[in-house]
């Protein structure tokens, strides 16, 4: 039978899957000894069969009185009992972490009758009593009731009147629990639910509902974490931060997650309870401070941190309670960072011995080198600095300021760049957050809720820049020196630093571009990256190629690391003055014109494959011979006829007009392309080559390999492969003579194929259009977000490869192929060539290389060399 409740003695941290990410390291951390209130786990299992069937499994309420029966017994209470309840915290908790996304709501079992009994354990503590079932009330009202959230504020702003929370007094609170009652009653026309177990199962049942929040799904998709898995829930027994002053809760992380240095980093506020401190509802302290208020507390504290650092052997966040004097730890993770920390705590845990080298390049990410590899504000020019916040994310990001969500998203939509600005943000503006460059916030440190999401997303963030005076009804910001920055002005603010700069500060190339580009490494950022790079390449057994058209890109791709071009598209060599050439081409009358048209363009055409060739120095360069439609080369229809209409056409004009028309095809996708051209258009391909071959004996150790696009049958490819060997044969130049697969054909008639080829090299981008059967310029802004809302795929397939479909296209021609060449060389150049995901895939599928854009070579390094050490693990994200 299945068993869908854990006691936290039960778990560990590698069942994340069923656990979710905290209640795994909860119960690890039980497991270590350290002091964790007792408590269980509800499976994500059975959250998925609730929100699949609308209905908790069977048996699972039976679990769990099973389970709080146990705690109840081991700690001498019952849950909500009048005289001594026991208490409990029901929190969500996925595999991977959702920082403020979902719900957890806090001292359930309380009462009108318990509450006093929660006083009598306190020590006649009535004012902590209160407080904690005015904050039970509020929460479950949101989260389980789903009133507006804002109606609870609302009275407690008026009742507080300008004073702190904790100056209410028990009278008050007593006061504020019938005001939030009377809520309750209004918005829901039912009394808030006394009975304990019915709490607790109403929170555990919004819990699982809160995995399908629009806020959840948003995050998700932003962060490509899947759709189906739920959330697990886990039922804590409550410990109090909010008895009185020798009580507190707190966040920490083991290092400092914005620069990787390690040391003390953290937030504490005491007499106050779990969320308060994220909130931002009063000023936290550091968390250095807490020394002089408890030092033994303080030193627990660092010890269990050293503790947790040794085992995960990485980064940790954790969040802790100290009730009265008694330090409790709620909850642990490795924690997210920057992407510059990333590399930093990498490279110093192999320095402490506690990692290798190896393990180091599984603990970065091919996105996170991404993030290092964006431009950074110029340090040689002028700037107007305003004030000065927490580096809470790194980056340089510029725009104009807005100070809603709403007006972010708005603006965005529009094509400019914002940066979004508020006093703090809360989960309701993740929206906002997406559709900013960058975040400024003038309260919070960088635990708050902008540092935290902002740091998962990869986004420009400076938070607590307490200098700035925000105003969001008026929508402007004051800085010190009376200057006032209004909605729509543009600041630029640098998520590195803190700062932030009135107007646009221009933007220079990252030191980690600059050490690809050829810099001796001279900080520890681009130190530990050359380290890890380093490995990264002599484990990987994947080749790098780049897709690169001209000398420029050729010359970028080698000093980016790249093995040789793996796609040089030859489109660009019909364009310009040459397109002159292409008009006669297609109107050439007969063989001598058109043959006098491709003899124009051979010189032309072979000084650019000089260049490239001399670029590459002796590395291979897989030439793609022309693959699209003629037409694209011509004239616009439209303006044609415009003249035509109008009379003022030449004659070669109104012939050019008949031709398109003639070319015009209904799917020029699937059309007159590629090798259908070379079919069609005596002497095309034929030109080409000789051109290649010319260009390859002038560049001594050329290595061309001439690759024949939209192959579907092996006689197409026999056709013109006869021919281009003939050339070669001529001129007596050797080269590799390949094709692409990228119809769904040529990969099903893959052994046939190979035996005319000598290389396969996988275009992914056609190969998904053809396999799914939709063109991406159609269908991309057409359908896909809600194909993604719908959960049909959870990232596009253009983006990532798709394993199961287009995937298995790949390995079937890869084996086939294999099969009947077995020294058949074996590549991909679709854009995927970059894709991490993609990349792991093409290891797995035993390609011989990767290509892609100069720029992602490294990515594609890295990425290979972690898809070499271990099979793509999704918990490293
Ligand atoms: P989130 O995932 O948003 O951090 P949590 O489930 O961790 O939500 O809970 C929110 C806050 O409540 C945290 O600060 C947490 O430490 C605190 N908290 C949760 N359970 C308990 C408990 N049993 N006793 C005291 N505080 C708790
Ligand atoms: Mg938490
Ligand atoms: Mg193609």
């Amino acid at each position: 039978m299945a068993k869908y409740v854990y006691d936290f003695t039960e778990g560990n941290k590698d069942l994340k899957d069923l656990l979710g990410g905290k209640g795994a390291n909860l119960a690890e951390m039980t497991n270590l000894g350290l002091p964790v209130p007792p408590g269980f786990t509800i499976t994500s299992e059975a959250c998925r069969h609730y929100l699949a069937e609308g209905a908790v499994p069977d048996g699972l309420e039976r679990e769990v009185s099973e389970h709080l029966g146990a705690m109840e017994k081991r700690m001498g209470k019952v849950l909500g009992q009048a005289d001594d309840p026991l208490l409990v915290s029901v929190r969500s908790g996925a595999k991977f972490s959702m920082p403020g996304m979902m719900e957890t709501v806090l001292n359930i079992g309380l009462n009108d009758e318990s509450v006093h009994g929660l006083a009598k354990q306190a020590g006649g503590n009535d004012r902590f009593a209160w407080d904690s079932y005015r904050r039970l009330i509020q929460m479950f009202g949101k989260t389980v009731l789903d009133i507006d959230g804002e109606l609870f504020e609302h009275a407690l702003d008026t009742l507080k009147a300008g004073r702190q929370d904790t100056d209410l007094d028990a009278a008050e609170l007593q006061g504020l629990v019938e005001t939030f009652k009377g809520i309750v009653r209004d918005q829901t026309g039912k009394d808030f639910p006394a009975d304990p177990r019915e709490q607790m199962r109403l929170a555990v049942m919004a819990v699982f509902d809160s995995w399908n929040a629009p806020r959840a799904i948003l995050y998700r998709r932003q962060e490509r974490i899947p759709a189906d898995l739920g959330t697990a829930v886990n039922i804590v027994a409550m410990v109090f931060g909010n008895v009185g002053n020798d009580s507190g809760t707190g966040v920490a992380f083991t290092r400092d997650p914005g620069s990787g240095q390690q040391g003390i980093y953290g937030d504490y506020l005491q007499n106050a309870q779990g969320e308060d401190v994220v909130a931002g509802i009063r000023n936290t302290i550091p968390l250095q401070e807490l020394e002089r208020l408890d030092k033994s507390s303080y030193d627990e504290l660092l010890r269990i941190m050293e503790t947790l650092e040794n085992h995960y052997r990485d980064l940790c966040d954790i969040e802790f309670t100290i009730e009265r004097g008694k330090l409790w730890m709620l909850q642990t993770r490795v924690g997210k960072r920057t992407a510059g920390a990333a590399f930093r705590i990498a490279t110093q845990l192999v320095d402490q011995g506690l990692i290798t080298l190896d393990e180091a390049v599984t603990r970065v990410t091919g996105d996170q080198l991404v993030q290092l590899m964006f431009p950074r504000f110029d340090s040689g020019t002028e700037k107007k600095k305003i004030a000065k916040g927490m580096n809470a994310s790194p980056g340089a990001a510029v725009g104009k300021v807005v100070f809603s969500s709403e007006r972010a998203v708005e603006l965005a939509d529009q094509g400019e760049d914002v940066i979004l600005v508020r006093r703090e943000t809360n989960p309701d503006d993740l929206s906002g957050m997406i559709a900013a460059r960058g975040i400024l916030t003038s309260r919070g440190g960088k635990t708050s809720h902008a540092a935290v999401v902002a740091r998962g997303m990869g986004k420009t963030c400076v938070c607590g820049a307490e200098e700035l005076e925000v105003s969001i009804a008026e929508r402007r910001f004051t800085a010190p020196g009376g200057v006032v920055v209004k909605e729509g002005d543009v600041i630029s603010i640098d998520g590195t630093t803190g700062e932030v700069f009135l107007g646009e500060v221009p933007v220079v190339d990252s030191a980690v571009v600059e050490y690809f580009e050829g810099r001796e490494p001279d900080d520890d950022l681009v130190r530990a990256v050359d380290r890890i790079m380093r490995r990264a390449d002599e484990v990987r057994r994947l080749g790098v190629r780049a897709n690169a058209d001209t000398a420029d890109d050729a010359a970028r791709a080698r000093r980016f690391g790249g093995e040789g071009i793996g796609l040089c598209r030859t489109e660009h060599m019909f364009l310009g003055e040459r397109r002159q050439l292409v008009e006669d081409l297609v109107l050439a009358s007969g063989d001598e014109e058109r043959q006098a048209a491709l003899d124009a363009l051979e010189p032309l055409q072979k000084a650019d494959f000089v260049e490239i060739f001399r670029a590459m120095d002796g590395q291979p360069v897989t030439v793609r011979l022309i693959d699209p439609p003629l037409h694209e080369f011509l004239p616009d229809i439209v303006d044609l006829s415009i003249k035509a209409a109008t009379g003022e056409t030449s004659e070669k004009q109104r012939d050019l007009l008949a031709a398109v028309k003639r070319l015009h095809e209904e799917n020029p996708m699937l059309g007159l392309r590629g090798v259908r051209l070379g079919l069609v258009i005596p002497g095309l391909f034929a030109m080409q080559v000789r051109a290649i071959a010319q260009a390859a004996k002038e560049v001594p150790g050329a290595k061309p390999e001439i690759m024949i696009p939209l192959v579907a049958a092996v006689q197409e490819l026999e056709a013109v492969r006869e021919e281009a060997a003939g050339i070669l044969a001529d001129l007596g130049v050797e080269a590799l003579v390949g094709t692409m697969i990228e119809t769904p054909r040529a990969a099903l008639t893959a052994g046939q194929v190979a035996e005319a080829a000598q290389f396969f090299s996988f275009g992914t981008n056609d190969l998904t259009q053809m396999t799914w059967g939709f063109s991406r310029d159609d269908v991309e802004a057409a359908f896909f977000s809600r194909y993604l809302e719908l959960g049909i795929f959870g990232v596009s397939p253009f983006e990532t490869l798709d394993r199961d479909g287009v995937g298995r296209l790949v390995r079937i021609a890869v084996e086939e192929g294999r099969k009947a060449r077995p020294d058949l060389k074996l590549g991909i150049c679709g854009e995927h060539g970059g894709d991490p995901d993609s990349v792991h895939f093409c290891h797995e599928a035993g390609l011989d290389y990767v290509s892609c854009s100069p720029f992602r070579i490294p990515v594609a390094r890295l990425e290979a060399g972690r898809a070499a050490l271990a099979e793509c693990d999704s918990d490293t994200r």
